[in-house]
């Protein structure tokens, strides 16, 4: 009885992270996703047009609870944020997928873009889950599946850019790689930005996600290219 107990125990405590491991060998993957992974990425002369999906608590700011009774947060941005936000409006499409609920999600919006907020081509809340109203309102494990940004935007009767989105062109930024599971050589997994983080100081995973993305732009199919050049060896190399 001891050992079952002790297995659940642990198993509460699995971190992200270690999930991630095994997520390429546990999640399906679709034939269609297979597919596109396999064809070769080519190294454009000019860059294509793609799409930046970010994730906000954890890779583009620390929302840290203050010690106030009334549940409020103190929201902490990462460090070169505007130098990240910049690079992005320039070079890609952005929008951004948070887990966090709407009305959370619209004031980091506000305090990270500032004017710029309007250049973001969407942003999805927690709303866009299609939780339950219980899960809603627990807190649901959710995964970031690509397929609904894809249908979604792709049948816009004007979609951005005449783009057609699938995994030859979007790239999610998020330090979870749990949500990422089902396309997994589509995301860009930043060390997360937590206490521990903030607390060190020096952080600097932005600016390598820049010299990571000026690689990717060029690329034909960033799915195949990130499966064979992942950001976290690009992280090791620079840092
Ligand atoms: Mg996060």
């Amino acid at each position: 009885m001891e050992s079952s107990e002790s297995i659940s125990m642990e198993s509460n405590h699995i971190k992200d992270e270690n999930i991630a491991k095994d997520v390429n060998a546990a999640a399906s993957l679709s034939t269609f996703y297979l597919n596109i992974i396999s064809k070769p990425s080519i190294n454009l002369a000019l860059p294509s047009p793609k799409l930046i999906i970010l994730d906000l608590n954890g890779t583009l700011c620390f929302r840290k609870k203050t010690r106030s009774k009334n549940k409020n947060y103190r929201i902490i941005l990462r460090p070169f944020i505007n130098e990240f936000i910049n690079y992005l409006f320039d070079n890609y499409l952005v929008m951004i997928w948070s887990t966090s609920r709407p009305e959370n999600v619209d004031k980091m919006v506000s305090l990270i873009f500032g004017d710029q907020k309007e250049k973001l081509i969407a942003v999805w809340a927690r709303d866009k889950f299609g939780f339950t109203k219980e899960e809603y309102e627990r807190d649901t494990k959710a995964i970031k599946n690509l397929d609904i940004i894809w249908k979604a935007l792709n049948t816009q009767t004007e979609s951005p850019d005449n783009l057609i989105l699938d995994p030859t062109n979007t790239i999610l930024i998020d330090d979870s790689r749990y949500k990422a599971q089902l396309q997994p050589f589509n995301a860009i997994h930043p060390r997360g930005f937590n206490r521990e983080r903030v607390g060190k100081g020096g952080d600097s995973e932005l600016t390598t996600i820049i010299k990571y993305l000026e690689v990717v732009k060029y690329q034909s199919n960033v799915a195949a290219y990130m499966k064979d050049h992942p950001f976290t060896d690009q992280e090791q190399l620079i840092s």
